[in-house]
């Protein structure tokens, strides 16, 4: 075949001009990223090896060899790994495949000192090599095939693919054509320092091609089988960016060898910033699984549940068959007894983290609270522990407060914990419904995230008190001690005919577009709200499936009215003098209505008739001038 030109997918190429033309200091990190490659190629084929020997025949020592020509300005990176044929050459190094990546693309503004912040952050993988050549050319041969390939770019725009006869037997050979300005790379010293710095943990021997003979250069076994006491800080550090693709530092570092019955060794992290893809609704886990040091997947949906899927690294089984296939792996007892282990031990260091450094917890909760709260109603048997880890915004407190915190606030004569749902804490700070409650200072959760309105329903308590939202149902306070501890009496609410007829009237007015009309005792401020009725789906709730098309359903709530407000007051006392008339000619449906659709709008609904509310409003506005 002769040599295809192919161009890169859009997102690359925003990316390589990046790449090239920012001033990113830390170009040495291109080092990184290629050993990085090499070393995840060698993993692949020792597992395709575990069910095709031969994929190994003839060259068994996995290997990385580094070498540097000075008079040719050449680095090059060999290893004798999977390999790639054609395809993989177009699909891997013609487009972002990685939908993390192609997300953070999106995000680059162009603006060259913003984004090599965030590709600091982020990293680019084998397209950093742009950083410091501007030619590369990859020679490569995929285990078990025939053909050999070349490609080759720039990194303007396209890049070629040729056969190659002169491809490695197996694996792949990386050869940067250093740019001009970078040639301090060529120097094998300073190639020898990175490949410290940043590839020690690597678990192949690294070798540099130096004075004509190969010497090893990293210390070539797996990190996590060390003892912990010669692993530092920057190692660690080093090995969850390689290891879970991160680029971030991590929050938390769990190293731990189980002995006993089920032996495993798990090196697990906690990212200190938000996974690109951690909402994908695919929810899969990154943690790697090594049996007896070989690498079987970073795709094991059983070994840890999806709402741990935030934590990176690796996990060493010394149980499980060196020969296990991805498929053996599910429903497998030493799997499950692995994964129950590791669920324990992450909660039980996020205990600990949370009672020592709430203030660090805080900045873990703001992350990965709401990936947390999924397992209390996907996990029964974690529920009581992950309560106890949730925090939550509250109508009383600044920060984070925990159940436990709640319930030892709670006031005389309080018997529930009151929460709220909706989008907005701030907002729903504000709320109506709240108002009782901001009044007398009885605290309320704010429960913002998507996912408290499905964990909520299933559970009943917390420390035998159960929940309760005040936006459902009929609520009232007055039974509850004030800030001062004081009960204090009952303030009468009128249940004078006056309010009675102008219930009544409501009622008959808004007929289909309410379930109900009543006084309210959640009210202090505001004229109107709206609730749910005690069976009901709460209104946020609703909303939300709405909005995922769960359901069309626009379930009729209750107009609560504030028999103390004054508007509400004046209309009450011109009903009962009057009558029904009395507020002049369509007064009462034009106020109704209105009153509804206050209350919506405070709710976040929409008002049901646009035309109608501002056909209403002009003419309650005009009444008012005459
Ligand atoms: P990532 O490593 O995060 O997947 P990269 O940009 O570093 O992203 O690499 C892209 C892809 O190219 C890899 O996922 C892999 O499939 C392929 N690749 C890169 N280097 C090698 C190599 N040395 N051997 C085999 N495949 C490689
Ligand atoms: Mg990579």
């Amino acid at each position: 075949m002769g040599q295809e030109s192919h161009a890169f997918q859009a997102e690359v190429s925003r990316l390589l001009d990046i790449v090239a033309h920012s001033l990113y200091s830390n170009k040495e990190i291109f080092l990184r990223e290629l050993i990085s490659n090499a070393s995840d190629a060698c993993d692949k084929l020792r597992y395709a090896a575990l069910t095709q020997s031969e994929l190994m025949a003839g060259d068994g020592e996995l290997q990385i060899k580094i070498s540097a020509d000075l008079s040719a300005k050449t680095i090059t990176i060999a290893d004798n790994g999977i390999g790639m044929n054609k395809e993989d050459l177009v699909e891997n190094l013609g487009t972002i495949a990685r939908s993390g990546t192609a997300a953070f693309v999106e995000q680059l503004s162009g603006d060259a000192k913003s984004d090599v912040g965030l590709i600091g952050q982020f990293g680019v993988g084998f397209y950093s090599a742009f950083m410091v050549a501007d030619k590369v050319t990859v020679l490569t041969r995929r285990a078990g095939e025939v053909d050999g390939w070349r490609w080759e770019s720039d990194g303007k725009g396209s890049f070629t693919i040729d056969d190659a006869a002169d491809a490695p037997a197996r694996g792949t050979r990386i050869t940067l054509h250093i740019a001009e300005e970078q040639q301090e790379y060529l120097d094998k010293a300073r190639l020898r320092q990175i490949v410290k710095t940043y590839s020690d943990h690597i678990a192949l021997p690294i070798y540099l091609l130096d004075g004509g003979k190969d010497s090893q250069i990293n210390e070539g076994s797996a990190l996590w089988s060390r003892p912990k006491n010669e692993i530092t800080e920057e190692q660690y550090t080093e090995f969850y960016r390689h290891a879970g693709h991160m680029f971030d530092e991590p929050w938390h570092v769990m190293h731990n060898r189980q002995e006993g019955v089920i032996e495993y060794t798990n090196l697990l992290f906690v990212p200190s910033a938000r996974p690109f893809d951690l909402f994908h609704p695919e929810r899969s886990n990154h943690v790697k699984l090594y049996v007896k040091r070989v690498f079987i997947t970073d795709d094991c949906a059983d070994l840890l549940p999806p709402w741990l899927r935030f934590l990176r690294g690796v996990v060493d089984s010394e149980d499980l068959p060196l020969n296990i296939s991805r498929e053996m792996l599910q429903h497998n007892p030493v799997l499950a007894k692995i994964r129950s282990g590791l669920v324990k031990r992450v909660v039980g260091e996020l205990k600990t983290k949370a009672d020592n450094e709430p203030e660090a917890y805080a900045a873990f909760w703001d992350m990965f609270g709401p990936v947390v709260k999924e397992g209390i109603y996907e996990d029964q048997g974690q529920r009581d522990d992950l309560l106890a880890l949730a925090r939550f915004k509250s109508s009383e407190h600044e920060g984070w407060v925990s159940l436990e915190d709640y319930v030892g606030r709670l006031r005389d004569g309080q018997t529930e914990i009151f929460y709220v749902t909706g989008d907005d804490a701030a907002a729903l700070k504000d709320s109506p419904q709240l108002e009782a409650f901001k009044a007398k200072g009885i605290e309320v959760l704010l429960l913002t995230d998507p996912v408290d309105e499905f964990w909520i329903p299933g559970v009943s308590d917390f420390s035998g008190k159960p929940f309760r939202s005040v936006t459902r149902g009929d609520i009232d306070v007055s039974a509850i001690a004030g800030k001062d501890g004081v009960t204090p009496p009952e303030d009468e609410t009128d249940t004078s005919g006056e309010l009675a007829s102008l219930t009544a009237l409501l009622k008959v007015t808004l007929s289909d577009a309410v379930k109900d009309v009543r006084p309210s005792r959640r009210l202090t401020n505001s004229a109107v709200c709206l609730v749910a009725d005690e069976g009901d789906v709460d209104m946020h709730l609703e909303r939300i499936l709405r909005q995922h098309n769960q359901t069309n359903e626009v379930s009729k709530r209750i107009l609560e009215i504030n028999p103390k407000h004054s508007l509400i007051r004046r209309m009450a006392e011109s009903v009962a003098a009057k009558g029904e008339g009395a507020l002049g000619p369509d007064a009462v449906g034009d106020l109704a209505f209105l009153l509804l659709d206050q209350a919506r709008i405070a709710e976040g609904e929409p008002v049901e008739d646009a035309n109608a509310f501002a056909r209403r409003l002009t003419s309650v506005m005009e009444r008012g001038l005459a």
